[in-house]
């Protein structure tokens, strides 16, 4: 038994910086697993993204108006789990939100705020009705032209998942694992402590850190309407978009999820956003391994409430 060590490395990947952060005995063990782990990291980024014309995701956005379209058995579950995810937030959480959702982050110069009209029509092709997922060959099928999935609100904490099971199957029983801000998952627990802390950044202050969370084998993700926005006259529009109205999700400012599984993390951070303090409140009630950190927009001058579920 050598002397226990604990390495970091990262990689860039999905548009974020994923860091390993493994306990061990041998570095050079660890440092071979962190790179197998950010090798099935490239893997699932070639499969999963929009950006890629190759992906498999491409491939159903391409073709799955005209015929059903077979996909990989692992991303075939996620997209079963997605659509769970979708039917048990009332469809706050939507992997096909990408029509409405690419119309309010066109932010450049050019961005408009659009008429009700126009969202209505976006919103007509947004919902995961219109996407079959047919169990006994894999295959994904829209009932319409113009439907379209995006995995951006889940597949960070996917991959995150992919790659924590990874490095459980070599061995390494203390961790964490992380995909930029957006989910962190904690393998075990560290030396002197039986949980992971991790911390929430300020929203507004980015330096400084809002508080933390105790993790073990659990994810913390976290979304935020302040990662990415579009701005006009002074107000900014957040990227995530509530499919229920069609418009950005903007009554709070962060909304963090806890739960075993990262990618369910992942997505029910960004539904939290959308569903707000009281319907996050009774998803928790009756989710029991589920909790939930939310911080509310305060008025003008306000301070910053931290809203604490089952956490
Ligand atoms: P981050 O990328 O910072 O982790 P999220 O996990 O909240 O943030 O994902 C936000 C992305 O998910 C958006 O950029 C958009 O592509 C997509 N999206 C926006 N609204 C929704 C929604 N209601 N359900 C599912 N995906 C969404
Ligand atoms: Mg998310």
């Amino acid at each position: 038994m050598g002397t226990p060590i604990i390495i970091s490395v990262k990689r860039r990947a999905m548009d974020c910086e994923f860091e390993l952060v493994l306990r061990g005995t041998d570095r050079q063990y660890l440092l071979d697993a962190g790179e197998e782990a950010f090798e099935e990291l490239a893997r699932l980024e070639e499969q999963m993204s929009v950006f890629i014309p190759t992906s498999e995701i491409s491939d159903i956005n391409a073709n799955a108006s005209n015929r059903p379209v077979r996909v990989d058995a692992r991303l075939f579950d996620l997209l079963l789990m997605a659509k769970r995810v979708s039917a048990e937030t009332s469809g706050a959480f939507d992997i096909s939100v990408g029509p409405l959702a690419r119309r309010w982050t066109a932010g450049d110069e050019d961005f408009s705020v659009p008429t009700s009209e126009e969202i209505r029509q976006l919103t007509s092709k947004v919902g995961m009705r219109h996407v079959r997922l047919d169990e006994r060959d894999y295959t994904v099928e829209f009932d319409r032209p113009g439907v379209m999935l995006d995995l951006g609100a889940i597949g960070k904490g996917y991959a995150v998942r992919q790659m924590a099971s990874l490095l459980r199957d070599r061995g390494i029983d203390a961790g964490l694992v992380s995909g930029g801000a957006s989910t962190v998952y904690a393998i075990g627990h560290p030396p002197d402590d039986d949980a992971w802390t991790v911390g929430i950044r300020n929203p507004v202050e980015r330096e400084k850190r809002l508080t933390t969370v105790k993790l073990g084998d659990q994810a913390l993700s976290t979304s935020g309407g302040h990662e990415r926005f579009a701005e006009l006259d002074g107000i900014r529009y957040s990227h995530v978009i509530d499919p229920r109205t069609g418009r950005p999700a903007d009554n709070l400012l962060i909304a963090g999820a806890v739960t075993p599984d990262p990618a369910e993390s992942d997505a029910l951070s960004t539904a939290f956003l959308a569903l707000g303090v009281e319907e996050t409140r009774r998803f928790c009630s009756t989710h029991a391994n589920v909790g939930a950190v939310l911080v509310p927009r305060p008025a003008p001058g306000a301070e910053l409430e931290i809203i604490r579920i089952g956490t």
